[in-house]
């Protein structure tokens, strides 16, 4: 009998599976894709401090390595229809309190660890049944026909996670009408200043709120469209208006353009009710792009997954990551509600914190911050 299977070889379930491993459990993964296959679509750029630490904390050298591979910006600025509010730089430093880099990079790093830690990796066999049986096992069966018998699986399967499914574990919570547009850019030979910049009203993006986050080779456009803006329209034709959005990168190439909507869910639980089958990541939970949230969480997932599974405490687990992802939740409500701004008494006090800014740094600040939502300590992600 295996100790644990991890189902889905994302960022999530490369993470649990390792952190499964470092405890010394025997573990399998099984993904659906075929190994090396390219996964279409904008993900994540953004890893934050404690998650490269999480990383080497179950693969040593693993955060340094992801490190070395990203970029971070040393200045941010937020600008009021092009008039910069807030504009902050600091000096570069040897721990980098971030890195902002592809998650195919992160997950290509995460798949070598996994293969140096013996992690025994099964892909282009998805998934199509778990089922606690009364033993205190697990069965797994593949579309293939493999079968096999775990203590314990993780469910690391994304947002549509057939496993939450198939344990009847729903995903509570809501979809926002607001549809933001993403473009990815390669930068060509010239790099551009790397500086994270927010737009309030960008003037060649018809006023709408712009965010443009450098990664290392690239840039991400994010454009907040406006109630009965036709999102497609503006994703079909970003040479329209990417030029005067991004002129800092004269030469972009556009790599991949979508559109998405913010989503606020949670899992009713955690587990399924016999406690042996986890859930992580997106399987548990979707969080909105801004603030970083989404994997930065979902990596800590797995390495507590792996923890409960290694202690038998699973009922821990749902406790603390649920409460853990409704803190989330709720940050990202603060962000999307200063975003969207919806209250005549927010435009308000934005549009005055945009005019007193030059005076009062302070406003800036807030004007800079809001965004992304409350700063969380560390440990809550
Ligand atoms: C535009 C955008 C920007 C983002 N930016 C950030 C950011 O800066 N920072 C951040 O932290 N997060 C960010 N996120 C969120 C982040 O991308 C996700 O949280 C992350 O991909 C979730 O990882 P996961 O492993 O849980 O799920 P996934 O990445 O979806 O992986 C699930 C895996 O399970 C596999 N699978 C599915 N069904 C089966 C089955 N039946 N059997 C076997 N395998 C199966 C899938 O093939 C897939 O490989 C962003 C998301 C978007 C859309």
């Amino acid at each position: 009998m295996t100790a644990v299977v991890v189902v889905g070889a994302g960022p999530v379930g490369l993470s649990a599976a390792l952190a499964a491993a470092a405890q010394g459990l025997e573990t399998v993964l099984l993904e659906a894709r075929p190994r090396g296959e390219a996964r279409p679509g904008s993900r994540a750029l953004f890893v934050h401090r404690a998650t490269l630490d999480r990383l080497s904390g179950i693969s040593p050298g693993l955060g340094e390595a992801v490190a070395a591979r990203g970029l971070v910006w040393t200045t941010k600025r937020t600008l009021w229809g092009g008039r910069q509010v807030y504009a902050r730089s600091y000096g570069a430093s040897v721990s980098p309190p971030f890195t902002s880099l592809p998650q195919t990079v992160v997950e290509d790093l995460l798949r070598e660890a996994c293969d140096r830690a013996g992690v025994v990796s099964v892909w282009g066999d998805a998934v199509v049944s778990v089922s606690p049986r009364r033993d205190h096992r697990v069965r797994v069966r593949t579309a293939s026909g493999a079968a096999y018998d775990a203590s314990y699986v993780i469910a690391a399967d994304g947002a549509r996670s057939p496993v939450r499914e198939q344990v009847g574990v729903s995903l509570e919570g809501s979809t926002e009408a607001t549809e933001f547009v993403v473009v990815d850019v390669a930068e060509g030979p010239q790099p551009a200043p790397a500086e994270r910049v927010f737009h309030y009203r960008h003037p060649a993006a018809d006023r709408r709120n712009v965010l443009l986050l450098p990664f290392r080779g690239g840039w991400r456009v994010d454009v907040q469209c406006r109630p009965g803006d036709d999102a497609r329209r503006i994703a079909g034709d970003p040479a329209r208006w990417l030029p005067g959005v991004l002129p800092q990168v004269p030469d972009a190439r556009v790599t991949w353009v979508s559109v998405y909507r913010f989503q606020r869910r949670i899992a009713s639980s955690f587990t399924d009710a016999t406690g042996r089958v986890l859930l992580a990541g997106e399987a548990a939970h979707l969080l909105p792009p801004f603030g970083a949230r989404g994997m930065n969480s979902g990596i800590t997932d797995a390495v507590e997954a792996a923890r409960a599974v290694q202690e038998g405490n699973t009922g821990e687990y749902a406790r603390r990551r649920r409460e853990a992802a409704e803190r989330n939740v709720r940050a990202a409500g603060a962000a999307l509600d200063h975003l969207l701004a919806r209250r005549p008494g927010q435009r308000v006090a934005q549009r005055a914190a945009a005019a007193v800014a030059p005076l009062w740094p302070r406003a800036g600040r807030w004007l800079d911050a809001a965004p992304y939502g409350p700063r969380l300590r560390s440990v809550q992600y």
